[in-house]
C-alpha cells in the first residue's frame, strides 16, 4: 500500500515530543512490511541545523513553484532526504519565512501573533501538489494531530472539485488531545474549503474553529496512541470538549499503542551510554548508574534508590506532583534527577529543590537527547505522574533498559505498565497509582523504594520491563488492518 505520513514533526530532524517519535519509527516498520510509505514535514530550521551539524542536505525534489494561500502566492520548495540508516523517503516543504522560526517549531511569528493555521494551511496545500507534480499519489494520507487536518479535510470535502481524492483514504491520529489547534473564525477563508463546510459548524469549537475537530468529521478512520485513552477521550473528563464528536464517531475510533524504536532505544546498541546490556547480561547498567551519578554530581558510591523523570514541564505531565512530594522522598534516602523543560513556574520550582538539596536532587534545565538516553539507563526507577498520558514513550524506554517504571494509572500508562500488586512479581513490570496528589505518588514511589531492598524481587521486575516486546512491528501491522478500514468505509479497495 502507499502511504504518505503528514506532521509537524519527525524525529530525529524536529522533535518535542512523542510525535515525533513515532512519525520518526512507524513508517520505518510499515516499510519492513513492504508498504511503499513517505513522511511530509515543514523544513523547519531544526531540520536544516541537523543537516548542517552532519554537513550534509537534502536534495532538491522539485524546482521551486508558486503555491497560494487565501490569494497570496508563496514561493516554496521541496527537499528530500531518508531517515537515517534507512530508505524511507522524507519530504521537507520549505519556506524559510514561515518554518525558520529560532524559538522553535511552534514559535509565534515576529510580531508575537500565532500564525499556525496559516503556516499549516501552506504545508498541506504545498504538498498536496508537490504529490500531484511528483506523480505520488498516495492510498493513504496519514495526519499526524492537528497540524495537516486541512488534508483530510480536502479530502471529504472537496472531492467534487479535485478527482485526485478519489482514491485517497485518510488516517488521522490523535498524539495529544490537548492541541487541537483552536483559530478564530475569521481565520476559516485562509483554509480554502468550501463555506458549507463552515455553515455545517464541522470546524465550530465554542464559537471558534478547532482544527482538529475538523480533522476528526473527515477521517475516514480516526487512531489514538493506547485503547485506554480511545476510551478516555470519549468521556467529558477526557475528550478536550471533543468527546461528543469521537463517541458519535466511536465505531471509526480505535486505540493502537506506540511501538518504540528498537535502533534508538535499546541499550545492547545505544551509543549514548557507557556500557551495553540486556536482559540476559544486566551487569552492564551498573557502569551507566555510575555514569550518571558522576555527570549529576552524585555521590557515585551511595547505593539508594535514584529515581528520573524527563519529559515537558507542562502541567500534563503532573511534575509538580513529583516536586512537592521530592522532600518527603529525599528525608527517606531517594536522590531524584529531572530532565525537562517547558513552563518557568515548574522550570522555578526544580531549580529551588536543587538549591535546597544540591547533593540529593539535580534539575537539568533544557532539552538534552544525550543525558536523556543517560538517564533512562542509570536510573533505578523512573517516574511519570501524567494527570493524562495518551501513550507516553518514556515509561516504555525505561522498560526496555530495566530502569522500572513508576506511572499513574491512565492512558497508555495504564495499558504498557503491569503494576506490582504485592505478589505479582513474576509478571510485573512497574509500579501504578492513581490518585493524581503528591502523597499518592509519594506512597507508591515508597512501596517502590521498600521493594528495591529485596533484590531479588526487584531484579525479577526490572527483568520482566525488559523482556516486554514493545517493538513497532505489531503496532504496524494494527495500523496496517486501520489503512485497510479506512479504504473500505470509503469503498476502495487496495
Ligand atoms: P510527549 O509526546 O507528551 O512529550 P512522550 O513520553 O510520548 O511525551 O515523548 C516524549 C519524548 O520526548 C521522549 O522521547 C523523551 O525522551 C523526549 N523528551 C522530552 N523532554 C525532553 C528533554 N528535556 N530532553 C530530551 N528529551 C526529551
Amino acid at each position: 500500500m502507499r502511504i504518505s505520513h503528514l506532521s509537524a514533526e519527525c524525529s530525529p530532524f524536529a522533535k518535542t515530543g512523542g510525535l515525533g517519535d513515532v512519525v520518526g519509527s512507524l513508517p520505518k516498520a510499515l516499510e519492513r512490511r513492504g508498504h511503499d510509505v513517505s513522511i511530509w514535514m515543514p523544513f523547519h530550521l531544526e531540520a536544516a541545523q541537523w543537516y548542517r551539524r552532519r554537513l550534509q542536505w537534502p536534495i532538491e525534489a522539485l524546482p521551486p513553484f508558486e503555491v497560494s494561500v487565501f490569494g497570496r502566492s508563496h514561493r516554496v520548495g521541496v527537499l528530500k532526504g531518508l531517515l537515517p540508516n534507512n530508505t524511507v523517503p522524507v519530504y521537507f516543504v520549505a519556506h524559510d519565512p514561515l518554518f525558520h522560526r529560532q524559538a522553535g517549531i511552534y514559535a509565534r511569528n515576529d510580531q508575537g501573533g500565532d500564525d499556525g493555521l496559516w503556516r499549516f494551511t501552506l504545508f498541506v496545500r504545498a504538498t498536496l501538489e508537490a504529490m500531484k507534480r511528483l506523480g505520488l499519489h498516495p492510498q493513504v494520507l496519514h495526519a499526524h494531530d492537528w497540524h495537516p487536518a486541512l488534508a483530510p479535510m480536502l479530502g471529504a470535502w472537496s472531492g467534487w472539485r479535485d478527482r485526485w481524492f478519489d482514491d485517497v483514504a485518510s488516517v488521522v491520529t490523535i498524539h495529544n488531545i490537548q492541541y487541537q489547534g483552536i483559530y478564530s473564525p475569521d481565520e476559516f477563508p485562509i483554509l480554502g474549503l468550501p463555506d458549507d463546510v463552515k455553515k455545517g459548524g464541522l470546524l465550530d469549537f465554542k464559537g471558534s474553529l478547532s482544527l482538529l475537530k475538523g480533522a476528526l468529521e473527515a477521517a475516514d478512520i480516526i487512531t489514538t496512541v493506547s485503547p485506554t485513552f480511545a476510551s478516555e477521550i470519549q468521556t467529558p473528563e477526557g475528550g478536550g470538549g471533543l468527546h461528543g464528536v469521537l463517541k458519535g464517531r466511536s465505531g471509526r475510533l480505535v486505540g493502537i499503542l506506540n511501538g518504540i524504536d528498537h535502533e534508538v532505544w535499546n541499550p545492547e546498541i545505544d551509543p549514548h551510554i557507557s556500557a551495553r546490556f540486556s536482559a540476559d547480561d544486566p551487569s552492564g547498567k551498573a557502569e551507566c548508574r555510575h555514569e550518571l551519578l558522576k555527570i549529576v554530581g552524585f555521590e557515585t558510591g551511595d547505593p539508594g534508590m535514584v529515581l528520573g523523570a524527563v519529559g515537558r514541564l507542562v502541567d500534563q505531565k503532573g511534575f509538580d506532583l513529583l516536586f512537592e512530594a521530592a522532600p518527603e522522598l529525599i528525608r527517606r534516602g531517594i536522590r531524584i534527577v529531572v530532565l525537562g523543560s517547558g513552563e518557568p513556574a515548574l522550570e522555578g520550582a526544580m531549580r529551588l529543590l536543587e538549591a535546597h538539596h544540591p547533593s540529593r536532587f539535580r534539575a537539568v534545565v533544557g532539552y538534552d537527547d544525550v543525558l536523556s538516553h543517560r538517564i533512562e539507563a542509570g536510573a533505578d526507577a523512573f517516574v511519570m505522574p501524567s494527570r493524562f498520558e495518551p501513550c507516553g514513550l518514556t515509561q516504555m524506554y525505561s522498560l526496555a533498559y530495566g530502569t522500572v517504571p513508576i506511572v499513574r494509572r491512565t492512558g497508555g500508562l495504564a495499558d504498557s505498565v503491569i503494576g506490582y500488586d504485592g505478589y505479582n512479581d513474576a509478571v510485573a513490570t512497574g509500579f501504578h497509582f492513581d490518585s493524581p496528589s503528591p502523597h499518592g505518588l509519594a506512597a507508591e514511589i515508597l512501596r517502590a523504594h521498600h521493594l528495591f531492598y529485596r533484590r531479588d524481587a526487584w531484579q525479577r521486575i526490572m527483568r520482566n520491563g525488559m523482556l516486554v516486546d514493545n517493538s513497532w512491528e505489531h503496532a504496524a501491522g494494527l495500523y496496517e488492518d486501520a489503512y485497510k478500514r479506512a479504504r473500505e468505509v470509503r469503498g476502495l479497495g487496495w
